[in-house]
């Protein structure tokens, strides 16, 4: 049955790191809004203008925008078996346009749907969030307080030069959890009422997270 995964938790939980490994282990396209948007961004696409002045303040592109790009990306033949979606829904509006896309891609086909939300002492965030480092290369993420590259400022995977992403600095950081706690916190409701909520804790290291994952996943 095709498997539909979202995932939940506010910026810098270990999403990320975590849903790229299972989309592996699952053998699924791993759809990352963030991602998708800063490769439009990179390519100087109209979208990507558009969303660069929302990203660099810390908020949400336009649900238009963001649902065209995620419509796109699920419309596409890799992800007829399923996906797994990091970073959307973001908010309770694209969650219903997640339902009108689902309805009109899997064309009444059945489904299965679970939304995964990792819970986390948000105090340790902010400082996470500063020490991310990411390859712009292969996209391998790292960070700095507990997963290191093992040659400073370099990927260990392609060698490339690790980059900062610009939103990744104290103040965005800041006003991308007070975007977190307004627009998307409510989901977690949203999806417990639905009977399609699974909880993780998500403070641990990353095998302690990705063995929770695995059980809730599997149960
Ligand atoms: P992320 O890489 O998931 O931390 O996302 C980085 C930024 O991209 C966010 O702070 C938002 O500005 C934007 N973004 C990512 N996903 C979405 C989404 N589903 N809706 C609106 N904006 C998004």
């Amino acid at each position: 049955m095709k498997t539909e995964l979202i995932f939940l938790g506010p910026p810098a939980c270990g999403k990320g790191t975590q849903t790229a490994k299972l989309a592996k282990h699952l053998n699924l396209p791993h759809v990352d809004t963030g991602s998708l948007l800063r490769a439009e961004i990179s390519a100087q696409t109209p979208a990507g203008q558009e969303a660069k002045t929302f990203i660099d303040k810390g908020q949400l592109v336009p649900v238009e925008l963001v649902s065209r790009i995620i419509k796109n990306r699920l419309s596409q033949r890799d992800c007829k078996n399923g996906y797994i979606l990091d970073g959307f829904p973001r908010s309770i509006e694209q969650a219903e346009q997640l339902e009108l896309i689902n309805k009109e891609l899997n064309a009444g086909n059945e489904y299965r749907f679970l939304a995964v939300y990792f819970d986390i002492d948000e105090k340790i965030l902010v400082e996470r969030i500063i020490n991310r480092r990411s390859c712009p290369q292969c996209g391998e993420i790292y960070n700095l307080l507990f997963k290191a590259p093992l040659h400073e400022g370099h990927c260990d995977k392609c060698g490339a030069k690790l980059t900062q992403r610009k939103d990744d600095t104290k103040e965005i950081a800041e006003s991308r959890f007070e975007t977190y706690e307004k627009e998307t916190a409510p989901l977690v409701d949203y999806y417990k009422k639905q009977g399609v909520l699974k909880t993780i804790n998500a403070n641990g290291t990353i095998d302690e997270v990705w063995e929770r994952l695995l059980k809730v996943i599997n149960d």
